[in-house]
């Protein structure tokens, strides 16, 4: 059976919900054995987490006495390691910021190409899908190198549980010299808020919403939802947002289960960042604004007051 490597994002103590898809990613059609690695937190923790959705083994990552989670390079040659001692025929991450900035290292050292940012995988026909030309194209590419090194888009792929007995290992990667790159700080943009890229709903505001104030009402709205809170560029560009909160081209792609748009025109450049969202849901005032040929719901309104009404009405239901 085809090994896959996966490594394991972590915070708070826990595994993130994003890494559920990616395993359902690696898994294919149940034709791999699934080894995770992880590196932030205690293996023996997340084991009944990983082993839900299909993982066989975790694996503690290690090198020697160095610290793996201070440095995208050291994680990158211990991945590389980690290839030839578990015989993986694929390894894969989650296409977030540091897992970009791992796996490009880790296809350098294993000579190998990196199939980045993808929606899919087929084991069978050595394929994957992911978006080019900012979102306005779907390529198909080749999978090509071995091992294959894959990141797969965050919630792009549904998770599906599939239980199996786990066992947890060791692997001290023997990583000769000292890291090239080490992180020193990570400054969180928004500390209270959910990262966007990850998050399962985003309710994002556009210009009209006029001033810093305004996303309140979003924020408030998001809270009940579970939503990240993200901005237009021209809002950004207004300085109602900071570039963090930006969806589009320039800004954050993202592909949540549910994308509610309030007072967004639907420019190209935006849906670009989130046209591979599940469910879209447009409010806006003009009829003949050009998100409403793009959403799956559209809501024909001033956001001042639908979005209010919104939030009281699924308050209310989470009552019940
Ligand atoms: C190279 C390049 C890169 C770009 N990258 C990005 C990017 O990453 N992300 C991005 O978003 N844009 C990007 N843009 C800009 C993009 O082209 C649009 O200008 C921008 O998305 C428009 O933002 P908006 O929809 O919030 O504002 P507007 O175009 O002003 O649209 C506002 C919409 O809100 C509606 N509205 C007004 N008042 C209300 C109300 N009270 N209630 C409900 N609806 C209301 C209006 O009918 C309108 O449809 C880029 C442009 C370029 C050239």
């Amino acid at each position: 059976m085809p090994k896959t490597g996966v490594l394991i994002e972590t915070e708070n103590g826990g595994v993130k919900a994003i890494n559920y898809g990616l395993l359902t990613a690696a898994m294919g059609n149940k034709e791999n054995e699934v080894i995770a690695f992880i590196t932030q937190n205690d293996a023996a923790e997340a084991k009944d987490d990983l082993a839900a959705y299909g993982v066989s083994k975790v694996v503690q990552l290690k090198v020697g006495s160095g610290d793996i989670n201070s440095s995208p390079d050291l994680c990158a040659r211990a991945l590389a390691a980690a290839v030839e001692e578990f015989e993986l025929d694929h390894i894969a991450g989650l296409a977030t910021a540091p897992g970009r900035d791992i796996f490009g290292r880790l296809g350098a050292i294993l000579d190998v190409p990196l199939v980045s940012d993808i929606q899919s995988i087929d084991y069978g026909a050595e394929t994957a899908v992911k978006s080019h030309f900012s979102g306005k194209t779907m390529a198909t590419v080749k999978l090509e190198g071995s091992p294959v090194v894959f990141t797969v888009r965050p919630n792009a792929v549904d998770p599906v549980e599939n239980p199996v007995d786990a066992e947890t290992a060791e692997f001290n990667a023997d990583v000769a010299d000292g890291p090239k790159v080490t992180v020193k700080e990570v400054k969180a943009s928004q500390q209270d808020k959910m990262e966007l890229t990850e998050a399962p709903v985003i309710i994002t505001g556009g210009r009209p919403i006029g001033a810093p104030d305004n996303y309140k009402m979003l924020d408030e709205c998001a809270e009940v939802l579970g939503a990240a809170v993200g901005a237009s560029r021209a809002s950004v560009d207004a300085g109602f947002a900071p570039h963090s909160m930006q969806v589009g081209q320039t800004g954050k792609t993202v592909s949540p289960n549910l994308y509610i748009a309030c007072g967004v025109s639907g420019a190209v450049q935006h849906f670009a960042g989130m046209k591979t969202s599940k469910v879209i849901v447009a409010i806006n005032n003009d009829k003949d604004a050009p998100i409403f040929e793009k959403c799956d719901y559209g809501i024909i309104g001033d956001m001042f007051e639908v979005v209010p009404v919104l939030t009281e009405v699924l308050k209310a239901s989470e009552e019940k």
